[in-house]
């Protein structure tokens, strides 16, 4: 089986900071490191590192070739990434002293991905196999749809949240991912709660509170988080989602696929950067608490 992402590729810049700027200040930077990035490219290593066939579908600018290269160097299968004209993605991310995250998204070439570059990829896709997409690029819904016709099992992250792009997808999806704020988001949108939204399985991430599944037939299922001292969130949500798609393509049942996305999730909160800093599933399984 494989797993199919519609993904954002990103450069992140990330700069270490006293403390999140207000408006109106001017703030030195501690640090600043920089790495491979975007919700999508995150998922397709988590993916890839927890041992599955990822096949990443996305755009890079002229200068994207290090951050494809990248993305293969990781396992990603890359041949359906195409260089356009359009700058690549980044994200300017600050991060404060207590671990958390501010975003600035600049998206690039993610939004240049055609419906032909989408049939394409797709048109290689096994029935059974799993689509993934967040909101970072275009082509969402149009991607939901194909997923659906073709028989594959549509997966989405509602990251970051846009209300209509989210709607769009919603009548196509059989899994649906969405942190705390999002669930919220979300509720707002549509008048209900996420898992009265007619989706097979809704997951439901709730940082160091775990996270929970909302299962067809009415079960509620909690993962607990484990014990880490954070010091940097980014891309926890996506490596979390990342492990959850591997293990049920792996043929793990959701409770182990969320146990194994937990520790995944937990090892990433204690490392700086986000794709490159994604552990593999040796890393995952032998990691003490
Ligand atoms: P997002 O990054 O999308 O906001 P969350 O913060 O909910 O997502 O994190 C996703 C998952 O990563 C959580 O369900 C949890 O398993 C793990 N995780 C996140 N933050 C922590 C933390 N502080 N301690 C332990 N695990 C964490």
């Amino acid at each position: 089986m494989a797993i199919w992402n519609l993904g954002s590729i990103n450069a992140d810049m990330v700069y270490a900071l006293p403390h999140m700027p207000a408006p109106g200040e001017t703030l030195a930077a501690d640090s600043l490191d920089q790495g491979l990035g975007g919700k999508g490219a995150n998922m397709s290593v988590a993916a890839a590192r927890a041992g599955s066939h990822c096949c990443h579908i996305g755009a890079v600018g002229p200068e994207g070739k290090w951050a494809v290269d990248r993305l293969t160097e990781y396992g990603v299968d890359t041949r359906h990434v195409v260089t356009g004209d359009v700058p690549t993605g980044h994200a300017i991310i600050a991060v404060d002293k207590a671990g958390e995250n501010s975003i600035i998204l600049f998206p690039g070439a993610n939004r240049t991905i055609s419906e032909d570059q989408l049939g394409q990829a797709l048109s290689a896709a096994n029935s059974g196999d799993i689509l993934v997409m967040q909101n970072e690029t275009n082509m969402q819904a149009e991607a939901a749809k194909m997923g659906r016709d073709l028989g594959l099992r549509v997966a989405y992250a509602a990251a970051p949240f846009d209300a209509e792009a989210v709607q769009a997808v919603l009548p196509y999806l059989d899994l649906l991912f969405l942190n705390e704020v999002e669930a919220q988001q979300l509720t707002e949108a549509t008048g209900k709660a996420p898992e009265a939204l007619g989706i097979a399985d809704v997951i439901v991430t709730l940082g160091a509170k775990g996270a929970r599944h909302f299962a067809a037939d009415g079960t509620v299922s909690d993962v607990p988080a484990l014990p880490v001292k954070p010091v940097d969130t980014t891309g926890a949500g996506d490596t979390f989602t990342g492990y959850v798609l591997s293990g049920l393509d792996r043929g793990l049942p959701m409770a182990q696929a969320m146990a194994q996305a937990a520790r995944a999730g937990a090892l990433m909160v204690t490392r700086n950067g986000a794709a490159d800093a994604i552990p593999d599933l040796k890393e995952v399984q032998d990691a003490r608490f």
